[in-house]
């Protein structure tokens, strides 16, 4: 099936009914998103895209943006969404790459072309292994990767998250996460459609937008820098959270500190879940049930995950119906990332509990080697982000010339390095212990909050050869 027409089923019967609150009062119901999306296909379809042919599109977050996404599904395109903030060179490798035959930048404008196509009316059958999409990773290494995500692996998802997470009608969806990223276009919109309900759509995140949004909302999404924004913010108070149903975050690890912390201000313990542009969500903590701080939960329904290499800790492998089939024109890559039973490599480190629960360790490139031993980052970030003074931390290893790598910590607050490396040695074996620590005012992240350690690992990688 289309995913088009299974997002289209969730529709609510009253198409009158709002899709997309606008900060401004404004709405637009899911009707018109409805009318939009066929003005769009039949426009495609016009103009000669084929099935399987790529629309792209680059363009700051909006309806018309959406609108876009959902009439190139129905055409039977492929939807290939940019990061707005991408430079034209950029752009240049993934249009030469991705070969689109479409590419929109306006997307009001092309909405306004659209109205003189007709409409379509039935979506372009597709059958489930037909590429939905292509997100390209954020790739901090190497060529940047399309993955394609098929109808099948974008239905298959949404309705285990549209389940997982309890969806209904009766929800409103806060909406202030990009849409150029799995995680605000598939996870969030998808949700949000099939339930047929409104979503409180805001440009971007903007803290004080957002507290105001959360009085006409039930569920919000977020990455944890959302979070822990809101958290420094005074005006975010119980009563404020004290109505929402639900508060999502993934696409970087939840400080546990920020989990605390919203816990004591709002009394709401955070739901994280783990997932990524290849497969989206692989894992959650559970709507009705424990959820714990520092881990992802369990497998979504479906979802077969295991820890490759043998040990109790290794690289995380998962197969199930949300897993990509592989990157675009990159088969050699393809194969190289999947075992030979089909799981897929995800490249991040983790364990299960005897309880089944994921625990993330960080990705298997950042994990250190110093003096022979692997070091796990994330073990000595949980020691750092206890010390006082510590707000957050990253952990990389740079060369070293006795190590091989040598362990540095980059913290954003204040101390004393030489007392703190001492604490880190009371808690952590000496292999494991930072050598240096950088005190920081931020740490370089990506659009979604992750922390960039490669550029970390840039910046710092004389610190013990230099001289
Ligand atoms: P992307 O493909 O850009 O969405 O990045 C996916 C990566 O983000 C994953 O492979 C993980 O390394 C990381 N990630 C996503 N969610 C979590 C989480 N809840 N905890 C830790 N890492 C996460």
């Amino acid at each position: 099936m289309n995913l088009y027409d299974l997002l289209a089923r969730g529709f609510p019967a009253d198409r009158s009914r709002p899709a997309f609150l606008l900060g401004d009062g404004g709405e637009v119901s899911y009707a018109e998103l409805e009318a939009g999306a066929a003005q769009v296909a039949g426009h495609l379809l016009a103009r000669g895209v084929r099935p399987g042919d790529r629309v792209g599109l680059q363009a700051e977050k909006s309806v018309e943006a959406v609108t876009i996404y959902l009439g190139a599904l129905k055409a039977g395109a492929v939807f290939l969404p940019l990061n707005a903030a991408y430079t034209a060179a950029e752009v240049d490798y993934f249009v030469e790459d991705a070969e689109p035959a479409v590419f929109v930048t306006d997307p009001r404008s092309f909405l306004a072309e659209a109205q003189a196509a007709a409409p379509l009316a039935q979506a372009v059958p597709r059958a489930d292994d037909d590429v939905a999409s292509l997100i390209y990773t954020s790739g901090t290494t190497g060529r940047s990767k399309g993955a394609m995500l098929s109808h099948g692996n974008l239905a298959a998802n949404a309705v285990a998250l549209h389940r997982a997470w309890g969806f209904t009608p009766d929800d409103v969806l806060l909406h202030a996460l990009p849409i150029f990223h799995v995680h605000g276009l598939f996870v969030a919109l998808h949700c949000a459609f099939l339930s047929g309900a409104p979503m409180v759509w805001l440009p971007r995140f903007d803290d004080a937008q957002v507290i105001a949004g959360l009085a006409r909302s039930t569920v919000m999404m977020g990455v944890p820098t959302f979070y822990s924004r809101l958290l420094a913010n005074p005006q975010f108070t119980r009563e404020r959270a004290q109505h929402m149903r639900l508060f999502i975050s993934g696409s970087a690890p939840l400080l546990e500190s920020t989990f605390a912390e919203f816990e004591e201000r709002t009394g709401a313990r955070i739901l994280e879940r783990y997932g990524m542009s290849e497969a989206v969500i692989i894992t959650t903590n559970p709507l009705d049930g424990e959820r714990i701080p520092g881990s992802v939960g369990y497998p979504l329904p479906g979802v077969e995950l295991r820890i490759g290499g043998g040990e109790e800790t290794g690289v995380i492998e998962i197969r199930g119906p949300s897993v990509f089939s592989g990157y675009w024109r990159m088969p050699e890559k393809t194969a190289e990332e999947f075992t030979a039973d089909g799981f897929f490599k995800t490249g991040d480190v983790g364990r299960r509990d005897l309880d089944g629960r994921v625990w993330i360790s960080g990705r298997a490139k950042d994990l250190i080697i110093s003096g022979g031993y692997n070091v796990y980052p994330k073990e000595i970030e949980l020691v750092l982000d206890e010390l006082a003074g510590v707000t957050e931390s990253a952990v990389v290893g740079v060369p070293h010339p006795d190590f091989g790598e040598g362990v540095v910590a980059v913290v954003i607050g204040a101390g004393d390095e030489a007392s703190m490396i001492a604490e880190c040695r009371r808690q952590l074996a000496p292999y494991k212990s930072p050598k240096r620590i950088v005190f920081v005012e931020d740490l370089p992240r990506n659009a979604m909050g992750k922390v960039q350690k490669n550029l970390l690992r840039d910046r710092y990688t004389d610190l013990f050869t230099a001289g």
